[in-house]
């Protein structure tokens, strides 16, 4: 299965590696993918132990649905995906209460504010800023909606993060789901490929004459490399580049931190778990800037499940300690649901991106100044000799399993 002669490794086996590997294939190229982790799909990855039903505990939604890459692929496999926005109960908890149809309208007038606000500041001419100076403040809705655009959607606040960047990267519907998980999909896209699962690369010698991937799985040499690892693993300088990468790569790589989402899986099939029908999405509206309000996606598909998402400066202050997490979890969901539903809900599987290794965090977002950080670090070494590939570096689709697809395929068709 794996070639003794390779042209490309491929390093890490997610979206990104997957999509690369898959490419080569394509261009009749030898490559070996070196996966450090047990098991392929990286960020997207679907359990369906822990809870005994498919969770992502990465990727999953296909966002951008009709321009993601991935749709037509899953549409090829004959995989099941629905638009969760055509067929979503979406409840706002707001003032103690659920909120009346008036208050979910008035919300929606000042998210389409905040998105005004941030275009028109994208495009002003001004120099990049942190994407909070262009937010909207003093409405009644402002920091609800600057939490969940910030630190729910994109992992960190938008104190935090470019302007022009979150401008650009920003998503739309349709978003789909799939019953077998996004994770389920991903894994099924690296079937046949030449992947070695437990190689994690501790250093990459690299220069004109090709590429020697070294760890403790041995040494392998090639005429070129990709490299698909996290910003956060580089960041960490788990990698060891020898030569040193160039300056204007590293200053991009630290450009690019990556944000935290951690989701804490419920299984609510106790008769008095929180009522919610299928796919309802529950938003708990921030009552002041200094409130961090969890969200939460309920019964995918119909199955007994509550899953509630925590990102941002929340989601660092509880990693590393799932007691924390599962108990943070179920105090918003006595909140919301009330306790005596809070207290049926079961043992809660928590997400790991922070504390694993392989990953130290959940995806990318550029820091004010940043902007252009995603096309340099996707910027070819070496005639091409090394590259990088992933979410981050993709200027558009950032931070999404379409993003780190698309700059995988790039990549590929840049090697020599
Ligand atoms: C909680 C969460 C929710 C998300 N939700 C969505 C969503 O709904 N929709 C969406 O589109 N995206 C979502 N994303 C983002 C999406 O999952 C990622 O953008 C995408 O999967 C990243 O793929 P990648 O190939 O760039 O990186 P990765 O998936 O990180 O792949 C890199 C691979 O490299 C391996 N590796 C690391 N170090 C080494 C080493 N030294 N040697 C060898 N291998 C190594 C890793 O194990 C990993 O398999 C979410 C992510 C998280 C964490």
């Amino acid at each position: 299965m794996f070639p003794t002669d390779p042209d490309v490794l491929v390093i890490g086996a997610g979206c990104a590696g997957i999509a690369a590997a898959r490419e080569l294939a394509a261009r009749g190229r030898r490559c070996i993918v070196l996966e450090g982790g047990p098991r392929v799909g990286g960020r997207a990855f679907t359990d369906a132990t822990g809870l005994g039903l498919p969770f992502d505990h990465g990727a999953s939604w296909l966002h951008e649905a009709n321009d993601n890459p991935l749709t037509p692929i899953a549409r090829t496999l004959g995989v099941e995906l629905t638009d969760h926005d055509a067929i979503r109960d979406r409840r706002l908890f707001a003032f103690g209460r659920f909120a009346t149809a008036a208050e979910r309208r008035s919300f929606a007038d000042a998210e389409d504010a905040f998105w005004t606000a941030i275009d028109a500041a994208a495009h002003d001419g001004a120099p990049d800023r942190p994407a909070a100076e262009a937010a909207p403040r003093k409405g009644v809705w402002d920091a609800a909606v600057a939490h969940w655009e910030g630190a729910q959607i994109c992992a960190a606040e938008l104190s935090l993060m470019s302007l022009h960047d979150f401008a650009a990267t920003a998503l739309e519907g349709p978003n789909l789901v799939t019953p077998g998980g996004i994770g389920g999909l991903v894994a099924r896209l690296a079937t046949g490929l030449p992947v070695r699962l437990g190689a994690r690369v501790d250093r990459l010698r690299w220069g004109a004459r090709g590429v020697t991937a070294e760890g403790t799985f041995g040494a392998v040499t090639a005429r070129s490399a990709i490299v698909t690892v996290s910003t956060g693993v580089l960041a960490a300088d788990a990698i060891a580049f020898d030569p040193p990468l160039p300056v204007p790569t590293r200053e991009a790589i630290h450009a690019l931190p990556l944000g935290l989402l951690t989701k804490i899986g419920f299984r609510a099939d106790h008769p008095a778990a929180p009522d919610l029908p299928a796919f309802a999405v529950v938003r708990r509206a921030a009552s002041a800037e200094e409130d961090r309000p969890m969200s939460w996606v309920s019964r995918l598909f119909g199955q007994p499940s509550l899953i509630a998402f925590c990102g941002g400066a929340r989601a660092w202050e509880i990693a590393g300690d799932a007691a924390a997490a599962a108990e943070a979890a179920r105090q918003e969901a006595a909140m919301v649901y009330g306790s005596r539903a809070a207290a049926a809900l079961a043992r809660p599987v928590v997400t790991r991106w922070a504390e694993d290794p392989l990953f130290r965090g959940a995806y990318s977002h550029a820091r004010p100044g940043g902007q252009g950080a995603r096309r340099e670090l996707a910027r070819p070494l070496a005639d091409g000799r090394l590259c990088f590939a992933g979410e981050a570096c993709h200027p558009r689709f950032a931070a999404t399993v379409a993003g780190a697809w698309l700059s995988g395929v790039e990549a590929a068709r840049s090697v020599p």
